[in-house]
């Protein structure tokens, strides 16, 4: 009876095509997280991972092979993840990692590692072989915001302007910093 509780927990935490936490999941996780770092006044970053251009990946290539490249990057994210930081695919191929203790700086050097990682990605396809990037975004408790929504608004406009900026690096809330491969 407790190991069919505990598969029901895991079936509603997690996502099932990469393992790692869901959305709801990763929300609860966050705010019991900030509760602790607002306590013992440590800070704790979030980042946020899209893969560019996946929709071209998706009509080149096949939905198929869009999973697969969905299931490589949830690997990566398994290796480059320190254990106490939390992964969880938010919803198609866009990602968050909760890090403990971090700060904005920290959670940049862990944003590049994911970024170089997946770039290292070869995905074999009947087309040949496929290679893809991401873009990250960084924000940090206390400097960008006390909550979660507040927290995530701010990486994810540092996302939007990794995009913008040509794609495949990761950008700081509030900061010029530009990491290009
Ligand atoms: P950008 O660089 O701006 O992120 O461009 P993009 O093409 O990646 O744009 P966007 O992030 O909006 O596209 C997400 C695409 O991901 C659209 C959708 O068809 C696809 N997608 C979402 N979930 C899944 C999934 O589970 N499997 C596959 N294969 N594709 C998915
Ligand atoms: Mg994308
Ligand atoms: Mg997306």
């Amino acid at each position: 009876n407790a190991a069919a509780v505990r598969r029901l927990e895991a079936l509603a935490t997690t996502d099932p095509m990469t393992g790692h936490l869901n959305k709801r999941a990763l929300e609860a996780e966050f705010e019991r997280r900030l509760r602790a770092a607002a306590r013992f006044r440590r800070p704790l970053a979030l980042v946020v991972l899209d893969i560019d251009r996946f929709k071209s990946v998706n009509d080149t290539y096949g939905h198929a092979v869009g999973d697969v490249v969905i299931k490589g990057l949830g690997a990566v994210l398994s290796r480059c993840r320190r254990e106490t930081d939390a992964v969880a695919r938010f919803g198609g191929e866009e990602f968050v990692v909760v890090c403990e203790e971090t700060d904005a700086a920290g959670a940049l050097l862990l944003a590049e590692r994911i970024r170089e990682e997946l770039m290292r990605q070869v995905f074999p396809t009947e087309r040949g072989e496929l290679r893809v990037t991401c873009s990250l975004g960084v924000a940090a408790f206390p400097g960008d915001g006390a909550d979660f929504a507040a927290l995530f608004a701010k990486a994810d406009g540092a996302l939007y302007v990794a995009k913008q900026s040509g794609r495949n690096q990761s950008r700081v809330a509030g900061s010029a910093a530009v990491r290009a491969a």
